[in-house]
């Protein structure tokens, strides 16, 4: 593994959560953590991590609810999920709801023993290239290179707008995973100041003109979510 993993720590105990942020990051995660439900499932939406440690017992939103949220979205589905619980009654519980966790461990646990259960599950989901790693992408006559910032089809220089580009990289940088416009938008505004036109569906439209009828079909739309690119 290059690239270590973004995990996101949702727990409101404030001496657990020091724990796990301590023991993760020795491990050379990057680790994020919240006290807060609502807060954490913001950050999940918006950072979209590699593994989510999400503890059950919650002020507000609990855990089982927002794995449930999570596992239903399309957009973060593929997230793994430890749930962290405080019983082990509570952990039947969990797996019984059928909410979609991929593990639990039950307090109190070893740091060894989580950061065994982290790399297992982990190993499951292998990383998922990110967009920075990705300079050149090539599917079928379609490559696009990130260093030139430059597509071509088929051998052919294809002019596109900065937001295009990005956009469509973006989306080709994550294969087979659907992403709403609000992300899409979010990914490509960045930190520019540049004002762009905030109408995805009027970018995509133009990008998928310009890869013509051979190629077009590789930006799918998602009915009622987003779009994705197809491998
Ligand atoms: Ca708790």
């Amino acid at each position: 593994m290059s690239k270590k993993a973004n995990i996101i720590i949702v727990e409101d105990e404030a001496d657990i959560l020091d724990v796990i942020e301590y023991n993760l990051s020795r491990e050379g995660y990057n680790v994020r953590g919240y006290r807060d439900g609502e807060r954490g499932l913001e950050a999940i939406r918006e950072d979209h991590p590699h593994l989510v440690l999400l503890d059950l017992m919650l002020p507000g939103i609990d855990g089982l609810e927002i794995c449930k949220k999570v596992k239903e979205d399309p957009v973060t589905r593929d997230i793994p999920v430890i749930m962290i619980t405080a019983k082990t009654e509570e952990s039947d519980v969990v797996l019984g709801l059928g909410v979609g966790a991929d593990d639990y461990v039950s307090k109190p646990f070893s740091p060894k023993e989580l950061v065994a259960r982290v790399k297992a599950v982990l190993r499951r989901a292998p990383l998922k290239e990110t967009v920075e790693s990705k300079d050149r992408i090539s599917v079928d006559g379609f490559v696009l290179d990130n260093i030139r910032h430059d597509l071509s089809i088929d051998g052919e220089s294809i002019p596109m707008t900065a937001t295009e580009f990005r956009m469509l990289h973006f989306l080709a940088s994550h294969p087979g995973r659907v992403f709403s416009r609000e992300q899409l938008l979010s990914k490509v505004v960045g930190s520019d100041t540049v004002v762009i036109d905030r109408n995805v569906d009027v970018h995509i439209r133009s990008i998928r003109k310009k890869l013509g009828e051979t190629h077009r079909n590789l930006i799918e739309t998602v009915r009622g979510v987003g779009y994705r690119f197809k491998y």
